[in-house]
């Protein structure tokens, strides 16, 4: 092309070709906003990736997730606006996402392969590299929080079952009996789960294709991610782990590196999904490790795991991210994933299912 102007409208309509299609913003105004950065400051959540899918999910049952979703965006936004850390954020967002049915992690977990709830949350500080696990508890009404308090008032990384039901009590933190846990709908899931004598991933794309009942279900561990005004990163994860789990399973959620990562230097990372092989895959810190040795950005890292490495493994789920200039990930290999971001501007997307 020897016109130079025609040459320069050439590469801009490659361009325009190329860029990344913006999601729908679904907050009440409607608006538009571009999800790639978030600003110098923002946050991001996931509510469980899996077989979501439009025509299985009621208006009502929609606009029940989306009002919790964004309940959790304001809580950490307003945090981060005042000036809190990220830490905080993370923390107090999921909070809120514990204390409703609608997601696997606090009040809706899921039930074990005995009918009980065993919860497992992990918390890391991208700035000291600080970590805090829990998993397997039983009575611990915020599992994020008793993973908090790990982190910040122990030696130590991660407690297990009695054990850090000993420390939760030690710390003061809320303890509920066994059966506040207990939801109907989970419970009916882990019915289904045992007539099939088959372990069910809570979001296995292969239940939905033979029980008729998988689209009434409530899925989703939960996840945050948050860049505070100071540049910190940090990331938490909690849940009820996976229906009809074995006694004593741990999956990826409260596990450092696969569930859960935070490193100032690359990224925060949230996981989910089947756990298993997010452990293996070393999920969230293959991420980290990926931007930090092999100069990628944060999309192409999430890309590269999310799209060919998990399921190669055989793996599918997905992850929430955000590096250290506010830039967002939220990659997933099922149908759909609960997601929203709200960038500095207070500016809210969520995202339910794929493109
Ligand atoms: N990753 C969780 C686990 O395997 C399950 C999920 O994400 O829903 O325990």
């Amino acid at each position: 092309m020897r016109n130079p102007i025609l040459c320069i409208f050439a590469f801009l309509l490659c361009f325009s070709c190329v860029e990344k299609k913006v999601e729908t913003v679904v907050d009440s105004n409607e608006k538009k906003v571009e999800q790639d950065s978030l600003g110098n400051f923002g946050i991001v959540i996931h509510g469980g990736a899996g077989t979501i899918l439009k025509k299985n999910m009621s208006d009502s049952l929609e606009a029940a997730y989306k009002t919790k979703l964004k309940e959790a965006m304001k809580t950490g936004y307003e945090i981060l606006k005042n000036g809190g850390s990220s830490i905080d954020a993370v923390e107090k967002t999921i909070n809120i996402l514990e204390d409703s049915p609608l997601f696997n992690s606090g009040k809706g977990a899921v039930f074990t392969n005995e009918g009980k709830n065993e919860l497992d949350a992990s918390i890391m500080d991208g700035k000291t590299l600080n970590a805090g696990a829990v998993a397997g508890v039983t009575t611990v009404k915020n599992p994020i929080d008793l993973a908090r308090a790990v982190m910040e008032k122990s030696d130590h990384v991660m407690f297990a079952r009695e054990g850090a039901e000993v420390f939760a009590k030690e710390q003061g933190l809320e303890l509920v009996d066994p059966s506040y846990f207990y939801t109907e709908n989970r419970m009916k899931a882990l019915k289904r789960a045992q007539e099939r004598e088959k372990v069910e991933l809570d979001h296995d794309d292969k239940t939905a294709f033979y029980d008729p009942f998988i689209k009434d279900e409530k899925f989703g561990t939960v996840g945050c991610v948050a860049l505070d005004k100071n540049g910190n990163l940090a990331a938490g994860t909690s849940t009820g782990g996976m229906t009809n789990k074995r006694w004593g399973r741990v999956g990826d959620s409260p596990i450092i590196g696969a569930g859960t990562y935070a490193n100032n230097k690359t990224c925060a990372v949230s996981s989910t999904g089947w756990g298993e092989y997010f452990i293996r895959g070393v999920v969230a810190y293959d991420i980290s490790a990926m931007m930090e040795y092999g100069g990628k950005s944060l999309s192409e890292a999430a890309v590269t795991v999310i799209q060919k490495k998990l399921p190669e493994l055989g793996g599918s789920g997905g992850i929430i991210a955000m590096d250290n200039k506010g830039n967002v990930a939220m990659e997933f290999n099922t149908a759909g994933m609960y997601r929203a971001t709200m960038n500095s501007e207070g500016e809210l997307y969520i995202g339910i299912y794929g493109e």
